[in-house]
């Protein structure tokens, strides 16, 4: 590649932090520009919900890149600045205010926003949503002992907002319309396991319950069911899922289905244009379908994956999709991709809170999760990835799982 060239990277969070880095580690000699409309950084959202969020981690814990890395990697890092338009026709990105950058590969890194809830008192002081840097910062002096938070939505974030709000001492109510946590990925069977995390944790847990307004005058004072119960609240979380920034995509005219479609090279519609991280939504070899993962892992891998490919290396992304949560004591990994399952294998015994499940497909394991039992996350995505048949009673056994893989 040409040291003239100019590849531009829209998005400064973890996708674009490390695309830039991978341009760098294979020795592209052209100019970098990380456009980013956050006044920071890019940084890891992780421990927004976990232990930067409980004080227990600073900002020294969240970037991802170390003090000094963009200007000693001559990476021209635009942080407050927000691209307003791409500009295909002549390969410019068009910045808030008019400046604009030419480019001769772009990266679409924009990740994702936090659903509102469209309901009555949504906008009430103190009903606040978690993203980014900032929205922890304030959540974080919300969360005094004793103070009354309500949780809406029991996805991983209302999950881990609740744990580390307990372990600061607040009073938690987690209300949502599912029977369990989680239960959209995890399904009811292992959603169950982490109702009685939360439970045994002294979390009130009003699930199979929807939310009709959030109540207060100026300030929130309650969260109202569609029971009509109301839940006494001086602080209320809205985590209710995110959603893919895709208004640049759009608005350019890029192929958008629930994220900007790429191939596995992770190139979108227009040829010099890639796409990695929470917005992308590629085609997988190993699931022959387009994926799209909102998920740290896949922010971390697919931003260099792009970058490779953005300098024509002609490299399939087929990482099996793989995350990971902390909720008091109980760290867990999951591996795979398990939209639709037949049963679930468990390894061990899930009340312990120390296990392993599998969710099957077949005779094959569409996906699986390690709870408290490390290193064996790697085995599992090579079950995963190798579509092995396997009969339950191995998998429940306390058989290698290495061994299993044909
Ligand atoms: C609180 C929290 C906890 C999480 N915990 C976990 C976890 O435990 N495990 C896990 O696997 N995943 C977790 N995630 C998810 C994970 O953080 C995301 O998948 C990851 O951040 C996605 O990275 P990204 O770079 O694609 O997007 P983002 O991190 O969203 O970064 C995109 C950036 O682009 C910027 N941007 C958007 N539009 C423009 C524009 N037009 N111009 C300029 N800049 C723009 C945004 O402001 C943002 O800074 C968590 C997320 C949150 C919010």
């Amino acid at each position: 590649m040409s040291a003239n060239q100019t590849f531009v990277i829209v998005g400064g969070g973890l996708a674009g932090a490390k695309a830039a880095e991978a341009l760098r580690e294979e020795g592209f000699g052209g100019r970098v520009v990380l456009v980013g409309e956050e006044d920071v950084a890019p940084y890891e959202r992780p421990p927004l919900s976990k232990d930067y969020l409980r004080g227990e981690a600073g900002r020294d814990a969240i970037w991802a890149q170390e003090e000094g890395w963009y200007d000693d990697h001559d990476v021209d890092l635009r942080t407050g600045t927000r691209a307003a338009e791409l500009a295909l026709g002549s390969s410019e990105v068009v910045l808030d205010g008019g400046g604009r950058i030419p480019f001769d590969r772009l990266l679409l890194a924009t990740g994702s926003v936090a659903k509102r809830l469209p309901i009555p008192g949504a906008d009430l002081d103190g009903v606040r949503l978690l993203r980014t840097v900032g929205d922890s910062d304030a959540l974080r002096e919300a969360l005094q002992p004793g103070v009354r938070l309500v949780v809406i939505g029991a996805g991983w974030i209302g999950c881990e907002v609740a744990a580390s709000a307990k372990q600061r001492g607040a009073e938690v109510t987690m209300v949502a319309p599912e029977d369990v946590p989680l239960e959209r990925v995890l399904g009811p069977e292992v959603g169950a396991v982490y109702r009685e995390v939360h439970a045994s944790h002294g979390v009130e847990l009003v699930l199979g319950t929807g939310v009709e307004a959030i109540e207060g005058d100026g300030r929130v004072t309650g969260v109202r069911t569609s029971r009509g119960r109301t839940l006494p609240a001086d602080t209320v979380v809205v985590g209710v899922g995110a959603a893919p920034r895709l208004e640049l995509a759009e608005a350019a005219g890029l192929d958008v289905k629930d994220g900007v479609l790429t191939d596995d090279r992770l190139r979108t519609s227009q040829p010099n244009v890639f796409a990695a991280g929470d917005i992308a939504r590629a085609q997988h070899p190993l699931f022959g379908e387009t994926v799209r993962v909102e998920h740290w892992g896949t922010a971390l891998e697919q931003g260099p994956a792009a970058a490779r490919n953005m300098l024509g290396r002609d490299i399939a992304y087929d990482r099996v999709p793989y995350f990971f949560s902390d909720q008091y004591e109980v760290g867990m990994e999951y591996a795979g991709h398990a939209l639709s399952y037949d049963r679930v294998v468990f390894r061990g015994d899930p009340s312990t809170f120390e296990f392993m499940a599998f969710w099957m497909r077949g005779n094959r394991v569409a996906a699986g999760i390690n709870v408290n039992v490390w290193d064996v996350n790697e085995q599992i995505q090579a079950l995963v990835r190798s579509g092995a048949t396997v009969d339950d009673e191995a998998l429940s056994s306390d058989a290698d799982l290495g061994s299993l893989v044909q």
